[in-house]
C-alpha cells in the first residue's frame, strides 16, 4: 500500500488527535494546505472521517507506540458521537466543529490538543487562560489546524497541576489515564451530573431551568470531586439558604425546577427513545431526594 507521506519526522503527541497530526505531516512535507493534501490523496477534505485518516497515517512506519498513542487520541465516530480514549461522548459533549484553543500551549508545542473540541473545556489548566477563537478562515463542521512550524519534539508531557483542581483538569487527567474510570460513560455522565448539580447551588430557588453559567460546571465538580457522599452537605446548604415560607409539603416547592431533573433507576426506560440512565446521577437524585426529606418530615 502507497505511504501518503515521504517522511515522518514528527511524531504523533499526547493528546494528539489524526487529524492534527496529519496537519503536522503535511507542514512536513511540503508547503500545501492540509485540506488541499487530503483532497489530493482521496481523503474527502471537507468531512473527513478520522478512521480513514488513521488507516493512512498508520501505513507510515513510526514505531508501535506511537501508533497506539494517536489511535488512543484520535475521536472515532459511534452512534451519533464519538469514543476517545475508551470513554463514549455525545455530541453534546464533544463537537468537531468547534474552533478554540488555547494560544500559549500552541506556542509552547504547535499541536491542537483534542481536548479542546470538548464543550465542557473553557479554560486552559495549565495557562489558567480562557481558551480563544482560533484564527484562521473559517469553515463549517470538521476542520483542519494549520500550524506555523512543525515541531520534532517528542512526546511532551502534560502536567496539570494539583492546585488548580477545576474540571478541566479533571478531564485531562482522566483521559491521561484511560481504563482507570469506571464504565465507559462516566466521564460524560460525570460532565452532565456536574453541571445539574452546579446550576442548582449556583442558583437561588426558582421556577424554571437558570440560564448556563460556566460557574455551574465548576461548582458542581468541586462538590462531586470526592465523591457523592459530599453532596448531601451542598444541598443541606443550599436548602438552608433557600427556606420555602410557611413550610414546603413537596420536593418541587423545595427544589423549584431542579426536582422535574431528578432521576431514578432505569426501571421503565425505553431502551430505544430514552438516553441510558446515569448511575451517577441516579445516586447524587438519591442525596438530594433524602437532604429535602429530612426538611419535609419536620
Ligand atoms: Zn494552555
Amino acid at each position: 500500500m502507497e505511504r501518503p507521506f515521504t517522511f515522518w519526522r514528527v511524531l504523533p503527541l499526547v493528546g494528539e488527535p489524526a487529524h492534527s497530526y496529519f496537519s503536522r505531516l503535511v507542514l512536513d512535507e511540503c508547503w500545501h494546505s492540509p485540506r488541499q493534501y487530503a483532497k489530493d490523496i482521496g481523503i474527502s477534505a471537507d468531512a473527513f472521517s478520522p478512521a480513514e485518516l488513521l488507516d493512512r497515517i498508520l501505513r507510515l512506519p513510526i514505531p508501535s507506540g506511537d501508533k497506539a498513542r494517536l489511535h488512543l487520541w484520535t475521536p472515532l465516530d459511534a452512534g451519533g458521537g464519538v469514543v476517545l480514549a475508551g470513554q463514549n461522548l455525545s455530541d453534546r459533549h464533544f463537537r468537531w466543529s468547534r474552533r478554540l484553543h488555547c494560544p500559549q500551549c500552541r506556542n509552547a508545542v504547535p499541536y491542537h490538543r483534542v481536548w479542546w473540541h470538548l464543550e465542557c473545556f473553557r479554560n486552559c489548566p495549565i495557562h489558567r487562560r480562557p481558551l480563544v477563537p482560533v484564527q484562521q478562515p473559517y469553515v463549517s463542521g470538521r476542520w483542519w489546524p494549520k500550524f506555523e512550524k512543525s515541531t520534532r519534539e517528542r512526546a511532551p508531557e502534560v502536567c496539570v497541576d494539583g492546585d488548580t483542581d477545576v474540571i478541566e483538569s479533571f478531564v485531562i487527567r482522566c483521559l491521561l489515564e484511560p481504563g482507570t474510570l469506571p464504565y465507559d460513560r462516566y466521564l460524560a455522565d460525570f460532565i452532565d451530573c456536574s453541571e445539574f448539580l452546579g446550576r442548582l447551588l449556583n442558583n437561588p430557588r426558582q421556577h424554571a431551568v437558570p440560564p448556563f453559567s460556566a460557574m455551574d460546571l465548576q461548582t458542581g465538580y468541586a462538590a462531586l470531586k470526592d465523591g457523592c457522599k459530599s453532596v448531601a452537605g451542598h444541598v443541606s446548604s443550599w436548602l438552608d439558604a433557600n427556606p420555602v415560607f410557611p413550610m414546603a409539603l413537596t420536593v418541587r416547592q423545595l427544589l423549584g425546577w431542579a426536582a422535574e431533573y431528578l432521576v431514578s433507576d432505569d426501571e421503565g426506560l425505553d431502551p430505544v427513545l430514552d438516553d441510558p440512565s446515569n448511575p451517577l446521577l441516579v445516586a447524587v437524585s438519591e442525596m438530594i431526594r433524602a437532604e429535602c426529606g429530612r426538611i419535609l418530615r419536620r
